[in-house]
């Protein structure tokens, strides 16, 4: 099978594992700082906590945002559970706002009317978790104007968007959100197998995060409540996790950081072979605009239902039977069960159901060669002509 993602593990990877196991660190040390440093670099953020997964990272996001009971948190319907749960952890709600049409990710005009309305009746949120879908960034500029003058938080899930580039800066500078999350799955951009980030450009957030991150155990002077007892002392002083990120994980990113540009370098040649190749075909390629670069964690397509109704789940079987694994991103948060089951109904977001009914991820990753991307477009082709 030809999966839609997967990571790219080399012998460096391995050695910088091994390395790391024979160290005298094996959970949080100087690894984990080494590897928030490089990415901290390489996306131009003063700040990054590195976390055990990304949905870690959004939870210690929201509590340093002081979300909780009575609060209300936006995002968008068409990204995966963690962007939502993360608001529900900290007690408070959740609310979406539908897509665009073009690009799958958060509507401006959309949130527009939604912050109108929702001022109107006292109902506005706290934050937006914005999520980069595919790796393609929202409309930062005009979303955070927006969130600005409604006093609302931005929060990045920029889990498939390492890499990425809004108007020139890095997805993770924060150039116009609090703080932006990254997830190193091994489907995403660089792994650590299990792995998260959170960067910001707020020392005060970091510093919470921080202390979150490690049961709420804080041991810098300037930190304590109370005079030192001696070198062994530390306070607890609030409610945290334990959501580090081990030493064997963080090498494990130290060393797949410097592949970094190598892998957005082949998955941008790969997207532009697939948009070649389907200029004639009945799809759509999603779009980018070109003030921005995606990272192409995903290269998702559309299949129009006026192909037929059920066209999309036509052309995902015939590519299972050619042993091609494409998928479906995502299926709309505000439909799964547990959702619906608190008043969400798939009527509320018009736009994001459409998408699920024609959307289709087609295999990308760095090590997908020529051949077997012929293979996939070969049999997108038949699929959608035959
Ligand atoms: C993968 C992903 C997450 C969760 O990442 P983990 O590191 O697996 O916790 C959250 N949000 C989005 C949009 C993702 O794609």
């Amino acid at each position: 099978m030809i999966p839609y993602g997967r990571q790219s593990i080399d012998e460096d990877d391995v050695a910088a594992v091994v390395e790391a196991l024979r160290s005298d660190w094996l959970t949080q040390g100087p690894a984990c700082a080494h590897f928030e440093e490089a990415v901290a670099k390489y996306c131009d953020a003063p700040h990054a906590v590195a976390t055990c997964n990304a949905t870690a990272a959004l939870h210690l996001a929201c509590l340093a945002l002081k979300i909780g009971p009575g609060d209300l948190v936006w995002t968008s319907p068409i990204t995966f559970v963690a962007s939502a749960n993360c608001a529900l952890y900290c007690g408070a709600n959740i609310d979406f706002v539908d897509i665009d049409t073009e690009t799958f990710n958060i509507s401006v005009p959309a949130l527009q009317r939604k912050l109108a309305d929702s001022g109107r009746d006292g109902r506005l949120p706290k934050a937006l978790i914005v999520v980069h879908i595919a790796g393609t960034p929202c409309d930062m500029k005009e979303i955070s104007a927006l969130c600005r003058s409604y006093g609302i938080a931005v929060v990045e899930d920029a889990s498939h968007a390492l890499g990425s580039i809004y108007c020139d800066t890095k997805i993770g500078a924060c150039q116009f959100s609090d703080l932006t999350i990254f997830s190193f799955h091994p489907v995403k951009m660089i792994t650590t197998a299990e792995g998260g980030m959170v960067l910001t450009r707020d020392e005060h957030l970091a510093d919470q995060m921080r202390c979150l991150r490690s049961h709420g155990i804080v041991r810098a002077p300037n930190l304590l409540s109370r005079p030192a007892d001696g070198e062994w002392y530390y306070e607890q002083v609030a409610l945290g996790y334990n959501y580090r990120l081990s030493d064997l994980h963080a090498a494990l990113g130290l060393s797949q950081i410097r592949k970094l540009e190598h892998f957005v370098e082949r998955r941008q040649t790969i997207a532009e072979r697939y948009r070649k190749a389907f200029v004639r075909l009945p799809l759509t390629v999603q779009h980018v605009e070109q003030d921005r670069r995606s990272s192409y964690h995903l290269f998702i397509v559309r299949i129009s239902s006026e192909l037929g109704i059920d066209a999309r789940s036509r052309v995902f079987h015939q590519l299972r039977s050619r042993g091609i694994a494409a998928q479906v991103h995502y299926i709309p948060v505000h439909t799964q069960p547990f959702f619906s089951n608190r008043g969400f109904s798939a009527k509320d977001f018009p736009a994001s159901i459409a998408y699920y009914r024609e959307c289709l991820s087609l295999p990308i990753f760095p090590e997908l060669d020529c051949e077997a991307q012929d293979h996939v477009i070969c049999s997108v082709s038949q699929a959608l002509t035959g």
